[in-house]
């Protein structure tokens, strides 16, 4: 391996040169080696804080002991599938996903990212309902595959490839009156995240699933929910829709679905959704998605979110996080607008983008990992692993504190 700068060479050369320079400018100047728990270690040996995991893959944290060894067992007998014979391991995650996602939601497609579970759902609500027409939710971001994509609502990524998949409403999230007038008799589905994370962590008014649920069932139309990001445990529940008790027809899972070691992705929805397919059992299938090394990371993984409680650990961190951090938005009200979420879902909206920027990059400079959210650079989302642990959020919190210090003094020399 070489060093930063060869890799950040080679990253313009053969990556991607637009993104090789945003991570220069960011001030990214290490080349991540070695993980363990909530800490990423650089090739000089430097420790970073990961106060992002993944944009929410980690909920288990860096090689949870666990899931690695359910892995490397898996490795030892058979990775991939030959895709003749039957799948235990993917039949045993496929009931262990029954049990604990809502009573309603039985039967799963498995495949490989969250863009691809989001895919499967959409097509599915197709398929059961015969209709075409679905209603996503501006400033939502459902990944970037062309139909996960013409779910999504924000512009500068939808623009160059226009037109996306016909009849796709985008109505204001949150707004039940705009709901109610987009959802009708050619509705096959409402597609919704529980809190839409890119678009800067907003948490709806607590009536908004509940009538979303209501409308669909009064219309004939399907519920999506994406919970991508926010499930296995990260809002402080198992899924997040349990805040509002809300049982979906269909259900996207991915990132730390693979448990942190995996890439796997699910389309989890109804026994009447999967029967609606079941005389054409192949209409839509992933070659690698479901494979038995992927299925042992999930098995593993939903038995690591049971037995460490982790749902209760993030209610309880995401607390303790969400206090500190309102405490020190009223310290810093002239950068700082919101501080808003869920369990460790956590969105810090700043006045202006520059503020977000220049924090982030503080944070970077302290060793903690941050990022800002994709559909809306105002906001910072802190998103540690789920096991993290009261003195890993007073780190974070120090760094905070002096990053938005950093920003203050800054903003007075420009504005002299
Ligand atoms: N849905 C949601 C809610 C997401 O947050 C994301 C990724 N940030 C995706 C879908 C897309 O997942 P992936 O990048 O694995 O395709």
């Amino acid at each position: 391996m070489g060093n930063f700068e060869q890799v950040a060479e080679l990253y313009a050369r053969h990556i991607n040169p637009g993104l090789a320079r945003l991570m220069k400018f960011a001030g990214v100047e290490g080349i991540e080696t070695y993980a363990e728990g909530v800490w990423v270690y650089d090739e000089k040996g430097n420790r970073y804080l990961d106060f992002l995991a993944g944009f929410g893959a980690l909920n288990f944290g860096h090689r949870h002991p666990k899931i690695v060894a359910a892995v490397k067992e898996q490795l030892e007998k058979m990775p991939l599938s030959s895709r003749v014979l039957f799948n235990a391991l993917q039949a045993e995650l496929a009931e262990a996903l029954a049990q604990i996602t809502p009573e309603k939601l039985q039967f799963c497609f498995f495949c490989n990212s969250g863009a691809e579970a989001v895919e499967a759902c959409v097509k599915f609500a197709r398929l059961a309902t015969g209709r075409e027409k679905i209603v996503a939710m501006k400033n939502a971001y459902h990944g970037k595959t062309l139909g996960a994509l013409s779910a999504s609502g924000r512009e500068i990524y939808r623009q160059p490839f226009e037109p996306l998949l016909g009849w796709f409403v985008h109505i204001p999230f949150g707004d039940k009156d705009a709901l109610a007038q987009a959802v009708d008799e050619n509705t096959a589905a409402v597609i919704v995240e529980p809190i839409q994370g890119e678009g800067g962590v907003i948490v709806p008014p607590d009536d908004f699933l509940p009538f979303a649920r209501k409308i669909c069932d009064e219309k004939g139309a399907l519920l999506i929910v994406d919970e991508v990001q926010t499930g296995l445990g990260r809002t402080g529940k198992n899924f997040a829709v349990e805040h509002w008790g809300i049982e979906p027809d269909l259900m996207a899972l991915a990132k730390s679905l693979g448990g942190g070691v995996m890439p796997l992705g699910a389309a989890i929805g109804t026994k009447q959704v999967f029967e609606s397919f079941s005389d054409r059992p192949l209409i839509h299938s992933s070659t690698l998605g479901g494979n038995p090394l992927a299925c042992a990371a999930g098995l593993a993984a939903l038995e690591v979110l049971q037995e460490e409680k982790l749902a209760e650990n993030a209610a309880q961190m995401g607390k303790l996080l969400m206090d500190d951090l309102k405490t020190l938005s009223e310290q810093f009200s002239d950068l700082i607008v919101e501080v808003r979420g869920k369990g460790l879902l956590i969105g810090v909206e700043f006045a202006n983008e520059d503020f977000a920027a220049l924090t982030a990059a503080g944070l970077l400079q302290s060793r903690v990992l941050t990022a800002y959210t994709l559909n809306n650079p105002r906001v910072i989302r802190l998103e540690p692993p789920l096991i993290v642990e009261s003195e890993h959020i007073q780190i974070a919190l120090d760094a905070f504190c002096d990053a938005l210090s950093q920003v203050r003094n800054l903003a007075a020399i420009l504005t002299q």
